[in-house]
């Protein structure tokens, strides 16, 4: 198929697999940021392609996985409300609440829809005048632009039975703690792909010339994920910390400036609180005051209430690169895909899911 093909090419692949083998002398831990990017790498083995001296580990651009539980635990009260239609994209009715999930929500009769853009959220609030329509507007840069969109647009048409229910978070932020941390280990970043579209990549050129730190920006497919681990062994075996953009055929140094002057209209930065790592500053988005009456926290109220995760989860640890996911006692025992026990074992782009589904579990497991 054109344009992913060419980008799924064994004998180049093999080609760079032998670049990356020439070019390393020293040991170079790297992490790709997005879930997506993680999942790429588990499906065509690419960690296991790697010389010995590359270690993969894997960060926390998995937006369900970082949704907290205090946000899970409002949309489920929302969802719960009679006359409410919840709409969601459809890796949320799985994630784990403190007592409950949407899944169960619908399953009890609550009226949980899934769709596959916000704007279908709009049209099912134009269909039913008579209820309360909330989206649960959950992701990081990438979504946010489409998702203030809808809430424009419902301002626009006069909506009043439209709200969304807002947990964005933002990657930089999130970098900058991980590279802080006493014990981080990285050495290097794919940035993610589908964040820079809309952003850009001169945040990441702030975090490379502070913490001289080399970042890729990287594509999705095999051969883009080769290409920039390569780009980046370059750089760390050189020592220079630039960010190099490797995914050229989507990211522009300066983004969609579009979309982000229609996404700041609505959205403001603020503080943001991601599950199991806690609250990091400024590394969120929320509805500025003006769409306040398209704020499902407000329209409904809902008090937030403090819960732990389960004590037995390593999902913060695992978001941070601090471990892997078969480090956990969990993963693949008490915690699979049909009896999750974090949200990363429940999500498409979760790590847990990724090591699970391309059977990085089979030798625990099996005798
Ligand atoms: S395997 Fe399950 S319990 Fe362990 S870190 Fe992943 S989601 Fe949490």
């Amino acid at each position: 198929m054109k344009f992913l093909d060419e980008y799924r090419d064994p004998k180049l692949a093999r080609a760079i697999v032998a670049e990356i083998r020439k070019t390393v002398t020293r040991p170079a831990v790297l992490m790709e940021i997005c879930g997506g990017q993680t999942h790429t790498l588990m499906r065509y083995g690419i960690d296991e392609l790697l010389p010995e001296q590359v270690e993969l580990v894997h960060g926390p651009g998995c937006p369900v996985c970082v949704t907290p539980l205090e946000i899970i635990d409002k949309a489920v009260a929302i969802a719960s409300t009679p006359d409410v239609i919840l709409v969601s994209y459809g890796d949320m009715l799985r994630v784990p609440g403190s007592e409950s999930d949407l899944f169960r929500v619908k399953a009890a009769g609550g009226d949980v829809r899934i769709v596959y853009s916000p704007m279908d959220a709009l049209r099912i609030a134009r269909q039913h005048p008579d209820r309360r329509v909330v989206f649960f507007a959950v992701g990081f840069e990438t979504t946010a632009p489409a998702n203030a969109m809808s809430v424009w647009q419902a301002k626009r048409e006069g909506l009043r039975n439209f709200s969304i229910l807002v947990s964005h978070v933002l990657v930089p932020p999130a970098i900058r703690l991980l590279l802080g941390l006493p014990e981080n280990r990285v050495k290097a970043f794919i940035a993610p792909g589908h964040v820079c579209t809309v952003m850009g990549y001169t945040e990441y050129e702030e975090l490379a010339a502070q913490f001289h730190v080399p970042f890729v920006v990287g594509g999705f497919e095999p051969l883009d994920l080769l290409e920039a681990i390569l780009m980046l062994v370059r750089q760390l075996e050189e020592g220079r910390a630039e960010v190099e953009n490797q995914y050229v055929r989507s990211v522009t140094r300066f983004g969609n400036e579009p979309a982000r002057r229609r996404m700041f209209e609505v959205f403001e930065v603020a503080h943001r609180k991601w599950r199991g790592i806690g609250e990091i500053p400024l590394s969120g988005y929320r509805l500025r005051p003006e769409y306040a009456a398209f704020d499902a926290e407000q329209v409904f109220g809902i008090q937030t209430r403090q819960v732990e995760e389960p004590a037995e989860c390593i999902a913060a640890r695992v978001l941070q690169g601090l471990a892997k996911p078969v480090d956990c006692p969990a993963f693949g025992t008490r915690c699979t895909p049909e009896t999750p026990l974090g949200a990363p074992m429940v999500s498409s782009e979760g790590a847990c899911a990724a090591y699970y589904q391309y059977r990085r579990h089979v030798d625990l497991v099996m005798p």
